[in-house]
């Protein structure tokens, strides 16, 4: 392989499998999986409900460990980091939305933008202007001083956006990102995610169960059905 290709690959999966409980029949989430995710690429991960979708971005994610195979992201192979260097890879590397938000209630936009700034110790000053720049990308110049209950579906999706980027990951990870929000809302969110995967030749892996909208977002689709991918 070429060096340059080689540079550009940021996420790489070989074989991975996941299976849950150690009970006569396990569950297997995941089943020897493989693929590559390279620079600038939107991909979508397609199935329906329980195929593993959640599963396997959550491992990308450093949340899980497979039970085999290899995942290897931005240049780290993740069964060989300590939960140290996991933390700091979770903090570096890779951004995460989720379909339910998951901000801290009871921080303002502005301050839940900051959180990862916090884990990675820069100090105040900075925190608050990267993250009011942040903010006003997003559209939400106006409501840095919101708590989340003061805030839409979409609107709340975007300070989630905003946290998944301050640290200016290579990858973004997306679970089913606009199952709460309605049409409009939804293509004003995936248009945010393709400007930002296009504008910073980072890479997003979106998880969806919807057709329609895996192929609307996507330079590519993977289609995952009982833990496996096929075409
Ligand atoms: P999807 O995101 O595609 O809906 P999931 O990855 O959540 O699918 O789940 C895949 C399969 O793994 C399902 O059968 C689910 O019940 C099972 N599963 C997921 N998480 C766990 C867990 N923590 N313990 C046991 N089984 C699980
Ligand atoms: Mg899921």
């Amino acid at each position: 392989m070429a060096h340059d290709e080689k540079h550009n690959i940021i996420v790489e999966l070989t074989d991975v499998s996941k299976s849950y409980g150690k009970l006569q029949t396990p569950v297997e989430a995941v089943r020897e999986v493989s693929f590559v995710v390279r620079r600038g690429e939107r991909v979508a991960l397609l199935g329906k409900s329980g195929s593993g979708k959640s599963t396997l971005l959550n491992m990308i994610a450093g949340l899980d460990r497979p039970t085999n195979g290899r995942i290897c992201v931005a240049g780290k192979l993740l069964s060989e980091l300590s939960p140290a260097a996991i933390a700091d890879y979770r903090r570096e590397n890779v951004g995460m939305i989720y379909q339910a938000y998951n901000l801290v209630p009871w921080r303002t936009a502005l301050q839940n933008v900051e959180l990862p700034m916090i884990f990675a110790r820069r100090g105040k000053a900075e925190r608050v202007e990267v993250a009011r720049t942040a903010l006003t990308t997003v559209g939400l110049a106006k409501r840095m001083g919101h708590r989340p209950s003061e805030l839409s579906g979409g609107e709340q999706q975007r300070v989630a956006i905003a946290r998944a980027l301050i640290n200016s990951p290579e990858l973004l990870l997306a679970d089913e990102p606009t199952g709460n929000l309605d049409s409009s809302t939804a293509e004003e969110i995936l248009e945010s995610l393709r400007r930002f995967t296009d504008d910073s030749q980072t890479a997003t892996l979106l998880v969806t169960h919807d057709e329609e909208l895996a192929y609307r977002f996507s330079t590519r689709v993977l289609h995952m059905q009982d833990g496996r991918l096929g075409s």
